[in-house]
């Protein structure tokens, strides 16, 4: 099976991982420190925060900013559940926005129809998480501005989006946002294994955040109540978790981000392959919005279903039997069970549910070789012209 993604790792990789296994930390170490700073080295961004994971970075940046019961967040139902997910472990409620037909991003146009409607009804969000789907930067520009006139707080989920950029500038910049978070998975462009970070150019979320991700502690005596007993001494100040990313994981990373620019490239070389070599096929091509250089973690067509004689499902499951590990990213976050639940219905975000029944992600990753990408073409092309 072709897998739809893979992560690459090389001696040098292993060497540093193996290096902190010798060392005297295994956790709170120097390692966490390096990889953060690898991260504001490449965005510009003036802090970061590295954790266990994208979701856990999704939960302290909300938590940052002070969202809790009674708030809302919104985000894009083209998601994983995380982005979503983060707003209800504050205790707010959560809704969406439909996606663009073009780029399958949050739609500003949309965002600022729904925003006018929520004002007059009271009902305004206090976070807003546009993701940056397959990579390619939501319409970063248009949602800040709204956020300027509507007042709401901006997390990028940019999982898919570190090495991208947008208006000549890196993702994780944060020029218009309070907060972006990456994702470290094996799945994704750079990995950790698990891990993930939240970065911000506001030194007083950076403060809060690395306080969540390690129970509230301090060691700072200036952040204490009341003078320090002595060297021992922690004080809890706020209710935090243990999200802290280990120092094996963080000198992988170390390691991943020097080939950055390479796992990005390489990504844009395939891409670039596929564009030629699918293009006289029955279905939609990514589109590139302008002024943006993708991440490209995801490879996604669509399907022009009028045009093919089987199903979404039917073209799917052949290209699994035929070993072409194809994906499908992502099932709209409100159709799951559990926010049907919390009231959403089938219908809701019709351009979402559409580009549900026509989008597969096609393998790409960094290893992917022309003989690979060439059998994933042929026996597309096989299955839609049968
Ligand atoms: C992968 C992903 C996450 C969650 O990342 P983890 O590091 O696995 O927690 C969140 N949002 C998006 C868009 C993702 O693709």
């Amino acid at each position: 099976m072709i897998p739809y993604g893979k992560q690459e790792i090389i001696q040098q990789d292993i060497d540093n991982v193996i290096d902190v296994l010798k060392s005297d930390f295994l956790t709170q170490g120097p390692q966490v420190p390096a990889f953060e700073a690898s991260l504001t080295g490449h965005t510009g961004s003036n802090y970061a925060v590295a954790v266990n994971s994208a979701t856990s970075a999704l939960h302290i940046a909300c938590m940052a900013l002070g969202l809790g019961e009674g708030d809302r967040l919104w985000t894009t139902p083209v998601t994983f559940v995380a982005s979503a997910n983060c707003g209800l472990y504050c205790g707010a409620k959560v809704d969406f926005v439909d996606i663009d037909a073009r780029t399958y991003n949050m739609c500003p146009v949309k965002l600022e129809s729904k925003l006018k409607q929520a004002k007059a009804n009271g009902t305004l969000p206090k976070v807003v998480v546009p993701v940056h789907l397959c990579g390619q930067p939501c319409d970063m520009k248009a949602i800040h501005d709204l956020s300027i006139k509507y007042g709401f707080n901006i997390i990028e989920d940019a999982s898919h989006a570190i090495g991208g950029e947008y208006n000549n500038a890196p993702i994780g910049n944060c020029e218009y946002s309070d907060i972006t978070v990456f994702s470290f998975h094996p799945v994704k462009i750079v990995t950790t294994a698990e891990g993930g970070a939240a970065l911000t150019n506001n030194q007083i979320l950076a403060e809060k955040m690395e306080l969540y991700r390690s129970h509230g502690i301090t060691r700072d005596a200036d952040k204490m109540e009341g003078e320090s007993h002595g060297g021992w001494y922690y004080q809890q100040i706020e209710l935090g978790y243990n999200y802290r990313m280990t120092e094996l994981q963080a000198a992988l990373g170390v390691s991943q981000m020097t080939r950055l620019n390479e796992f990005v490239s390489a990504r844009h070389r395939l891409a670039k392959r596929y564009n030629e070599l699918l293009t006289k096929l029955p279905i939609v091509l990514p589109f590139q919005l302008d002024k943006t250089y993708s991440g490209l973690h995801l490879y996604v067509i669509r399907l022009k279903l009028e045009e093919i004689s089987l199903s979404h499902k039917q073209v799917f499951e052949a290209l699994r039997e035929k070993g072409i590990g194809v994906n499908l990213h992502y099932i709209p976050v409100h159709t799951q069970p559990y926010y049907q639940k919390l009231g959403f219905s089938l219908g809701d975000f019709p351009e979402s549910e559409r580009y549900y029944e026509e989008a597969i992600s096609l393998p790409m990753f960094h290893l992917m070789t022309d003989e690979q990408q060439d059998t994933v073409v042929s026996v597309l092309s096989g299955i839609l012209e049968a």
